[in-house]
């Protein structure tokens, strides 16, 4: 902001804003098209570069917990004996990143698969993109259950390959932002947050409501802006163990952590727990056969553990309200 002629003038991008005469108000005089984002500009890159760019656009993986992209990608440098999966989802799958890469980012999209393939000439770059019959439902966001599906290897398997780094995954939401930075000049200091609504009979708005947020920024403009009707508010997915917590509390958004928040209009029922029935619903619902039934029975080594993707599908559907997803995680 500066003083010019004793009238307080901003600069913004293209346009100037002036106090207006009782000094009350700020009026904006747009000089042209008011662009609010970066355009795509091309950029060559080689290894090197590329490595320097993630290190300085502070960009993470997405899909490996706590993984920055510098580190993730150094780990492959020199190892031909690799492949690359490009999923077109993202964990939870809380926006629909394919469909906004492929919108308004295919160029960009287009020059990283070249760029994949000039910088790792003798592997092979699996994408999974634009194939219609591939549609998401939970857990084909988490990576070694879309690797298990997609290869049709076992759970075991897509594990190991992930964690001996044989496969470099990304996922649609992790891409976006490399993409932002690497063609658009767009470090990773914001992140989507999406927004769904529960009403009191439980019934989930599906089309979330999704904001473009500033690392740190303050969350208090949500219960500022939206029905007031809704006082609870969880940052975790009903596949996760929910943490409610008074709407007007968010404190401030942390880019690492934050993607999704559901808010309540009446908080979500504390799930009692009761004895097991036998219904075996969770096996049923388990999409990877990992055997939870017996870990609740007592049989601890006739749960398969090395299959468990720690989806939380076997809790949400447990009719007794047993939180499996709990007892998994004292034995991983
Ligand atoms: S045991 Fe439960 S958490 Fe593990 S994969 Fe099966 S459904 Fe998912
Ligand atoms: S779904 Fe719950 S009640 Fe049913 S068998 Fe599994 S643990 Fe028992």
């Amino acid at each position: 902001m500066l003083s010019h002629n004793g009238t307080k003038v901003l600069a913004p991008v293209n346009g100037v804003a002036t106090l207006t005469a009782d000094q009350k108000f700020f009026q904006i005089k747009q000089d042209g098209s008011w662009s609010t984002s970066s355009i795509y500009q091309f950029k060559s890159y080689d290894f090197s570069s590329l490595i320097n760019a993630f290190d300085e656009g502070a960009l993470a993986s997405l899909d490996i917990v706590e993984m920055p992209l510098k580190d993730y990608f150094l780990k492959f440098k020199s190892n031909p004996s690799i492949q690359i999966v490009l999923s077109p989802f993202s964990r939870y799958q809380h926006l629909d990143f394919e469909e906004m890469i492929l919108t308004s980012m295919k160029e960009a999209y287009s020059s990283f698969i070249e760029l994949l393939k000039t910088t790792f000439p003798k592997v092979e770059v699996k994408n999974f993109f634009e194939i219609p019959t591939l549609k998401f439902e939970h857990p084909n966001g988490i990576p070694e259950y879309f690797l298990h599906k997609q290869f049709q290897w076992d759970v075991k398997k897509a594990k190991k390959s992930l964690q001996s780094n044989e496969i470099l995954y990304l996922g649609a939401e992790t891409i976006y932002h490399i993409l932002r930075k690497l063609y658009f000049g767009e470090p990773f200091t914001k992140r989507h947050l999406a927004v769904f609504l529960v009403d009191r009979k439980g019934r989930m708005d599906l089309e979330p409501r999704q904001f473009f947020l500033t690392n740190g920024q303050s969350l208090a403009f949500i219960p500022a802006n939206l029905d007031k009707r809704y006082k609870i508010a969880s940052f975790d997915t009903v596949f996760e163990a929910i943490q409610p917590m008074d709407v007007n509390s968010l404190g401030y958004f942390n880019i690492y952590e934050h993607y999704a928040i559901t808010l309540y209009e009446k908080l979500p029922a504390v799930r009692k727990e009761f004895s097991c029935i036998d219904c075996l619903e969770c096996n049923q619902y388990c999409p990877t056969q990992a055997n939870p039934f017996q870990l609740i029975k007592g049989k601890i080594e006739e749960f398969d553990k090395e299959k468990c993707v720690s989806c939380g599908i076997c809790t949400v559907y447990c009719p007794a309200g047993i939180d499996i997803r709990k007892r998994i995680e004292e034995v991983v």
